[in-house]
């Protein structure tokens, strides 16, 4: 089975500074990869390489099996690869629809099938009674569902989560988890997310890489690295 999404050998260095070194990931359709590891670990550093912000150093990202290694971020949006940011970059002064469907049209919807498909999103992410309000206005937990949703109005291939749930109280963070299994249980919707909160990592993950000092310390299935003596040692022991 070819993997979706298939990141290898990456390094990265920033003058002098090696944040990650020789990254391996995979992930196969259908299924949730979560990302591990201490602050500064260089999680959101491999996000970075993987999704064209920047070049990574050296090694080879793969989207479907083709080469797709420092391509622009929009390229690989067009190509099916979205992501969400740790800090949120939505229009204020625009609605929370119209910043969905902004969000759709980026991808090719046009007129009335953009504000169709944003108005399903936005009702599938729980933002029905906000669509009209000024997205600048929404409390936080709204505002993470709005990074979502817009990333969900690309239509994703494959998607990548950078701390979702980060901010969010338990009571907020069900709906989230919720969605995301819902988004891999019934659409088949491959992800990679970067968690710190371990009842999500184990709730959803199908498999785990745990980073340690820009390398992969563990992998395998939550349960596996969560009990990794290694990974208790290097992480949860700090938690
Ligand atoms: P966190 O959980 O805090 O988000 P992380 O695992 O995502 O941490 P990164 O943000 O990827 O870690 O950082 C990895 C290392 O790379 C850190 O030492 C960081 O200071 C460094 N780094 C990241 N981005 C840059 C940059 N643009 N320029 C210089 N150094 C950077």
């Amino acid at each position: 089975m070819t993997a979706v999404l298939e990141a290898t050998g990456i390094s990265k260095s920033f003058r002098g500074l090696q944040a990650l070194r020789g990254v391996d990931i995979s992930v196969e359709e259908g299924q949730i990869l979560g990302i591990i590891g201490a602050n500064g670990a260089g999680k959101t550093t491999l996000f970075n390489c993987i999704t064209g912000n920047f070049p990574p150093t050296s090694g080879t990202v793969r989207l479907d099996g083709a080469d797709v290694t420092g391509q622009p971020a929009h390229r690989l949006a067009h190509r099916g690869m979205v992501r969400t940011f740790q800090l949120m970059r939505p229009f204020h002064t625009m609605t929370v629809l119209e910043n969905v469907e902004i969000a759709a049209m980026s991808r090719g919807a046009r007129g009335g099938t953009a504000r169709r498909e944003a108005g399903e999103t936005v009702e599938r992410t729980g933002l029905g009674e906000w669509a009209d309000q000024l997205s600048g206005s929404l409390p936080a937990a709204m505002q993470k569902r709005l990074e979502l949703a817009r990333a969900l109005a690309m239509r994703p291939r494959v998607l990548l989560l950078d701390e979702v749930l980060a901010g969010l109280v338990p009571a907020e963070r069900a709906p989230v988890l919720d969605l995301l299994e819902n988004l891999r249980d019934t659409e088949g919707m491959t992800m990679v997310f970067i968690e710190h909160i371990m009842a999500a990592v184990r709730r959803l993950s199908d498999h785990v890489v745990m980073m340690d000092s820009g390398a992969v310390l563990a992998t395998g299935s939550a349960d596996e690295v969560l009990t990794d003596p290694q990974v208790v040692e290097a992480y949860l022991g700090k938690e």
